[in-house]
């Protein structure tokens, strides 16, 4: 048969977490006890006034087009909370509603990256950048973390990849996998060196509610002119306020960037769902006290993995500031992270993220998105397999 696939989409990599998610699904299905600790979205409902705003539009009728990039009241909404929460003054016409952050993410790439432009990104990094920056053409370029920075990457680094060909840096701050959280200080220093350089920065900010330890999260684009003119935030509801399947993300852009993203969505998606569009409305307006409960179980359990992990021989991890994921090195074990998080499934029934998957060798994903006794049940049974392994 002739070939009709492209060599773009030739070039993406397919998700290597879902060989072990599958297999984790296949086993569950089968009756078997798996303890899962792959999940990517909160284990909580979303509130109940959110759902009925949404079902109160559906009822009134709002089952038609809006205008592609968002409703104006959604819009309306998203500036005043980017100037109330993260002290950044958007005009509603700089933000495009798109069908999840991954989306918007995708828009930005799309938008801003031309074939053979280059983009950095640290790694460990959330699995869909690269291939994003693939599917535009542009060449993804890692930049590599240990543990030891806390999975954080200096100016220094940052400077050293740059090269003429460098269009974008993607940040990720709090960051899925490792949970890692930028100071002030420091987001400052890497802002400055592309503001030097002429780097546009798509600063990925979806976990910004869910940080730790009394820590606070900071907007790129909130520093100053300087950073805003080099900066699109990207946001959205999905981990803030468990809307995964509601699929709505959002950005905020100087007006050039965000005008060329209207078009490409216009043509693309057009807009996201109209109901949801009104949720989306209720949560940004409305309270905000579900987060407070939140936030304490995810403290509790972080707490607790973070105990169990390092208690483990041969195990370290480093602590998260934000997300909901720990990502223990594993290395000292002797085994790839493919090939031990399919023996942890095979042996003891645990599903786990490998390392490969976001550019690492070394590490495993473990998400705290999911019940104690989950965890507990899933930690002793990680504690047995590596012990078997452990040589000193
Ligand atoms: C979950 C996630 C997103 C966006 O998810 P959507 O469901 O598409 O809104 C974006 N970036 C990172 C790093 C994420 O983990």
């Amino acid at each position: 048969m002739k070939d009709f696939v492209a060599e773009r989409a030739k070039a993406l990599t397919p998700s290597l977490t879902l060989a072990v998610d599958a297999k984790a699904k296949a086993m569950k299905a089968a009756g078997e006890d798996v303890c899962g600790f792959g999940a990517g979205e909160p284990d909580f409902d979303t509130p109940q006034h959110i759902k009925d705003a949404a079902v109160a539009a559906l009822a009134r009728g709002m089952t038609k087009y809006t205008p592609s990039s968002g409703t104006p009241e959604l819009r309306q909404a998203i500036a005043d909370k980017l100037a109330r929460e993260n002290g950044i003054q958007y005009k509603a016409n700089q933000v495009i509603v798109s069908c999840g952050g991954k989306h918007s993410c995708f828009n930005v790439v799309f938008a801003t990256c031309n074939p053979g432009d280059e983009a950095l990104i640290p790694a460990p990094y959330w699995l869909s950048y690269p291939e994003m920056v693939k599917m535009a053409g542009a060449r993804p370029v890692i930049i590599q973390t240990t543990d030891a920075s806390e999975f954080k990457i200096t100016p220094e680094q940052l400077r050293a990849a740059i090269t003429p060909r460098t269009k974008l840096f993607i940040l990720n701050s709090p960051s899925n996998p490792t949970g890692s959280l930028y100071t002030r200080a420091e987001l400052e220093a890497l802002g400055r060196v592309c503001i030097e350089k002429g780097v546009l920065v798509l600063s990925d900010e979806i976990y910004e509610k869910l940080v730790y330890d009394g820590a606070t999260h900071h907007s790129l684009a909130s520093f100053g002119k300087e950073f805003y003119d080099i900066t699109v935030t990207v946001i959205g509801l999905s981990k803030g306020y468990s809307m995964t399947g509601w699929r709505l993300g959002y950005l905020a852009a100087p007006e050039p960037i965000a005008k060329a993203i209207d078009a490409i969505q216009s043509h693309s998606t057009s807009n996201p769902t109209s109901f949801a569009q009104a949720g989306a409305v209720a949560a940004l307006n409305g309270p905000q006290d579900h987060l407070k409960a939140w936030l304490t179980k995810y403290t509790g359990r972080r707490a607790y993995m973070f105990q169990r992990l390092n208690a483990i021989p041969g195990v370290s991890c480093v602590n998260a500031k934000g997300a909901f994921y720990l990502m223990p090195n594993i290395s000292k074990l002797g085994l790839a992270p493919m090939e031990f998080s399919k023996q942890l499934l095979g042996e003891e029934k645990v599903a786990v993220v490998p390392g490969e998957a976001f550019g690492t060798d070394k590490h495993i994903r473990l998400s705290y998105a999911s019940s104690m006794a989950n965890i507990e049940k899933g930690l002793d049974r990680i504690e047995r397999f590596c012990k078997k392994r452990f040589r000193g």
